[in-house]
């Protein structure tokens, strides 16, 4: 998986990673859907442990581009996640009252709590991306917010969250498909937005905006995977085994019980 790592201090050029590469399937694979259940379920039983310890905080941030996935992750990789601890922030257009704040604000609110898992969808990254594609604010603002971002994660780390963030990387050519589908599949039509048409005239722009995001922004702590996104089963089996190395790593254990339960009777 740690080809799809970005380093600390490597310079992207989007151009290079194949959206469509499939390169880490495991050899002799069965078929997709039944590997995903299986890692699905190891992903259930993390989770599980993670909520019974009540110590570390996960957090796990989903960018893309228009149509690159993250409702498709959110879906499939946390199917059968245990709700009472796993949580969905979706960050929109910032209010009136969380633009009147620091850029970071409305973000620090839904950081996981201990025992927590948090999906960001979309998250403070909107402050170097489409703020920086639309200069909502001058360049000499946003370009601080890198370092600002930096330290803002190094202080979760600090404290105890692992931080997990993924870059869906889909094709121009797969996002026309997908928007395409949204007009034709009368299921999807709700999703479709003339909006997202705009924002698609603007991909160079957004490709570099994201290319600097990953070059300054993947730390030890909080390090960027550049996934191939064009293939959603690879997409998010790639994902849930990233995310089931992570926490395996954590070396979690459930508490032990208050009292030497040997000795109680239920009568
Ligand atoms: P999604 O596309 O994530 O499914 P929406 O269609 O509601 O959800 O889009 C959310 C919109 O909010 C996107 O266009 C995104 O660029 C915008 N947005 C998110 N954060 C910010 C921000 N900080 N500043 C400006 N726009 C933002």
């Amino acid at each position: 998986m740690s080809k799809y790592r970005v380093k600390p201090g490597q310079k992207i050029n989007l151009n290079d990673w194949d959206p469509d590469d499939k390169s880490e399937w495991p050899e002799g694979k069965k078929e997709a859907k039944e590997v995903f259940i299986e890692i699905n379920k190891e992903l259930e039983s993390l989770q599980e442990l993670l909520y019974a310890e009540n110590k570390h905080k996960i957090l796990i941030v989903l960018q893309a581009m228009d149509t690159g996935g993250k409702d498709g992750v959110i879906r499939a990789v946390f199917d059968g996640v245990n709700p009472a601890g796993v949580r969905v922030a979706s960050f929109k257009v910032p209010t009136e009252q969380e633009l009147s704040h620091d850029f970071l604000w409305r973000i620090h609110k839904q950081a996981p709590g201990k025992g927590e898992m948090v999906i960001f969808n979309r998250s403070h990254y909107e402050d170097v991306l489409v703020v920086r594609v639309h200069n909502l604010v001058p360049q000499k603002v946003w370009e601080k917010r890198f370092e600002h971002i930096n330290n803002f994660e190094k202080l979760l780390a600090d404290e105890g969250t692992t931080i997990i963030k993924f870059f869906l990387h889909i094709s121009k050519d797969e996002q026309k498909e997908r928007l395409q589908e949204r007009l034709d599949i009368p299921e999807k039509q709700w999703k479709f937005s003339s909006g997202d048409l705009k924002e698609r005239l603007l991909w160079e722009d957004y490709s570099r905006a994201f290319e600097d995001v990953l070059y300054k922004t993947s730390t030890s702590h909080a390090p960027w995977y550049i996934i191939p996104a064009n293939r959603n089963w690879y997409r998010n089996w790639l994902i849930s085994a990233i995310l089931v190395d992570e926490l395996k790593s954590l070396k979690m254990k459930y508490p032990e019980p208050e009292e030497d339960l040997s000795k109680i009777k239920i009568v």
